[in-house]
């Protein structure tokens, strides 16, 4: 008989998300019967829809903006990602308990070694940003090696605190925390790193003109650069880089990895990535909007 899961994705105000079309996708791959739901909810509704998730028989679900963090007040479990990162985008509900995963720093790993981006062991790596997607790239960087991880964000408390704690952690790890708004410091950090990866929402659908920092200095010869935007799939800040001949990765393989590895837990199944990624096929000039697929 075929496999059937019931799953779905809680957030707020997300009409855009592409889960829906990458899970039907994997369904079709590995031949399992998916129900994927798009439930947008206002936070003061979350105790009633988890509630109603275990009544109806769901298997799993996925939780973004804003929830990735709120969502850890209703689970019964955590795995031991999810209690370091305090972060958690896949849930699996089994005998009524949830237990939470984060499958975000495992997706940017296979995507950054899939497409070769470069060595990171024993690197210096610049991260713009400091909040839940900048944990789960620091944590596949920490354990992959990584020898320095320069943040740069807004809120320098926010960002002293990831740093602290993946010190604590990973004790041979260097780090420093910088404001993104010195322009000094960008500079700085970027001279001396081999990759940039920006982990802020700056220059997202509409947005697109716009910019987390401004490069306006020398490049290191060798520095690649990796945004998790995958809307547009080529963010003006890429734009930039290109400019100066730089290699450039968007953010729709880790998209597409962190859902085929949600779609592992749920199903015991991995489904091709590469299979994926041809089913959903996101050309730029669409601003990444899914155009081989139907919701
Ligand atoms: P978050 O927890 O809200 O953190 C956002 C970070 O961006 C914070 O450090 C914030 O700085 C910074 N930021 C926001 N607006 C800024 C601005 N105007 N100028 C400078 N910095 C700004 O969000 P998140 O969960 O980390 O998600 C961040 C982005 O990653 C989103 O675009 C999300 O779609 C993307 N993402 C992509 C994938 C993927 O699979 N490709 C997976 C996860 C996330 P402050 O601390 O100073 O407020």
């Amino acid at each position: 008989m075929k496999k059937r899961i019931k799953t779905g994705l809680i957030g707020k105000d997300i009409g855009y998300t592409l889960s829906p079309v990458i899970h039907s996708a994997a369904g079709d791959i590995t031949g399992v019967d998916v129900a994927y739901r798009v439930m947008d909810v206002q936070e003061n509704r979350l105790p009633d829809v988890i509630t109603g998730l275990k009544e109806l028989g769901f298997s799993g679900f996925n939780a973004t903006i804003p929830y990735k963090e709120k969502i850890l007040d209703y689970v019964d479990e955590k795995s031991d990602v999810v209690e370091f990162l305090e972060r958690a985008n896949t849930m699996v509900v089994k005998n009524r308990t949830i237990k939470a995963y984060n499958t975000d720093w495992k997706g940017f790993l296979s995507d950054w070694l899939e497409k070769d981006v470069g060595r990171i062991e024993g690197a210096t790596i610049t991260i713009l940003g400091a909040g839940g997607a900048a944990g789960a790239v620091f944590y596949a960087l920490a354990k992959s090696g990584v020898r320095k991880v320069n943040v740069l964000n807004r809120n320098l408390k926010r960002a002293r605190a990831l740093v602290k704690k993946f010190k604590y952690k990973f004790y041979n790890l260097k780090g420093g925390v910088f404001s993104i708004n010195n322009q000094n410091s960008v500079k700085q950090c970027i001279s001396e790193s081999g990759f940039l990866v920006n982990t802020t929402p700056v220059g997202t659908f509409p947005r697109v003109d716009d910019s987390p920092i401004t490069i306006d200095f020398r490049l290191p010869d060798d520095i690649a650069f990796y945004d998790l935007i995958y809307r547009p799939e080529k963010t003006a800040l890429a734009k930039a880089f290109e400019k100066y001949g730089k290699n450039t990765y968007g953010g729709t393989g880790m998209l597409i990895h962190q859902a085929a590895l949600s779609f592992e837990i749920w199903t015991g199944i991995l489904p091709d990535t590469g299979k994926l990624k041809s089913l959903i096929f996101m050309p730029p000039e669409n601003n990444g909007q899914a155009s081989g697929y139907t919701l």
